[in-house]
């Protein structure tokens, strides 16, 4: 018995699967079975051999899957293959002026940050090659939202700006933004790596504080693009946004499950041309600027292969078939 579960393909919104190898624990687990296979571009979620819980398959369509089990195998994607097919093009979009945004969502430990961590020195490769006349920019802004509260996780401890939330105002020309945030000029790939380092140093940091707070908080790296051609020809200035958001573990008891849901609902509305009720999150509100119009939007979805985690895995698969 096998369930298809197939999704629309819309332009602008492209989703990636990416499963993990197995890990030493679930390796070390006896009964554990590898359930994923990858056929014709198709991801079959196999039923158990021992057959606890579901027992069909289920058949799945993305845009892109990411074998990452077996290095041997011809189906094998690096961290630079999953760089070039999702990242490049979210850089193209940025140098051409427009947002890009890249979510990766999936359970706590399924691969969302290792991903995310790739490659940014492209960038700067890019940087370097343009136009010696466009004078080009990058900042970053680093904040992790928990609790629809927002924290700067790049701000000097001492100041006040790391200890009380920030606040999401509106501004009449370039939307929202997040008051007193700080941004940060870099011009080297490894400067913009401090602060992404700096950043989960602090947001490990939380961690331990607070109960599972890195699966239930969002986090996200802004990298600003300032491009202009002359230094006061501002018509041909450009300004855009590569956004990487790392939501929430996908866990389905945990409390940010509202706000994936109405990110989910923001990502299929914001394609069908329907009102987006943004404002409804502080998530949704921020990156308004970043889903809609000329904007390129990627999901990496992130699962293990282990019969252990079938539950969750599925979950995850189905929404990213709808977000799509
Ligand atoms: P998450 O951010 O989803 O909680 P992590 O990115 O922290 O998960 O990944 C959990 C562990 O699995 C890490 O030790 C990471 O190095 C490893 N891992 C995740 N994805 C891969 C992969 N594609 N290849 C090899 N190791 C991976």
């Amino acid at each position: 018995k096998v369930s298809k579960e197939k999704c629309d393909e819309i332009a602008n919104l492209r989703v990636a699967i990416r499963i993990r190898p197995m890990n030493s624990s679930e390796l070390a687990t006896t009964g554990v079975e590898d359930v994923v296979r990858i056929k014709n571009n198709e991801l079959i979620i196999c039923a158990p051999k021992n057959g606890h819980g579901v027992l069909t398959d289920h058949i799945f369509q993305y845009d892109h899957i990411f074998w990452s089990v077996d290095e041997k195998d011809t189906l094998y994607t690096s961290q630079e293959d999953v760089f070039l097919t999702i990242g490049v093009p979210l850089l193209n979009s940025a140098f051409r002026g427009f947002n890009a945004c890249l979510f990766a969502y999936g359970q706590t430990g399924s691969g969302k940050s290792y991903s995310m961590m790739g490659r940014y020195i492209e960038l700067f490769k890019r940087v370097s090659e343009i136009d010696k006349d466009c004078v080009v920019n990058v900042e970053v802004s680093y904040f992790e939202i928990y609790n629809e509260k927002i924290h700067d996780l790049l701000a000097n401890p001492s100041h006040n700006s790391a200890k009380v939330p920030l606040k999401v105002r509106e501004h009449p020309v370039l939307g929202p933004y997040i008051v007193d945030l700080t941004t940060h000029s870099v011009t080297s790939y490894e400067e913009l790596r401090s602060f992404l380092l700096l950043g989960n140093k602090n947001r490990a940091t939380a961690a331990t504080v607070m109960n599972d707070f890195s699966s239930r908080s969002h986090s996200i790296f802004c990298i600003e693009l300032g491009q202009c051609k002359g230094l006061d020809d501002t018509d041909n200035s450009r300004r855009s946004k590569v956004s990487l958001v790392d939501l929430a573990g996908s866990e389905r008891l945990s409390s940010s499950f509202n706000n994936e849901e109405r990110m989910k609902q923001a990502l299929s509305d914001q394609r069908k041309g329907q009102f987006v009720p943004y404002r409804d999150s502080v998530l949704t509100w921020l990156l308004r600027e970043s889903l809609g119009g000329n904007s390129l939007t990627s999901m990496l979805a992130t699962i293990s292969p282990a019969s252990t985690h079938l539950d969750e895995t599925l979950a995850t698969l189905r929404y990213a078939c709808q977000a799509r």
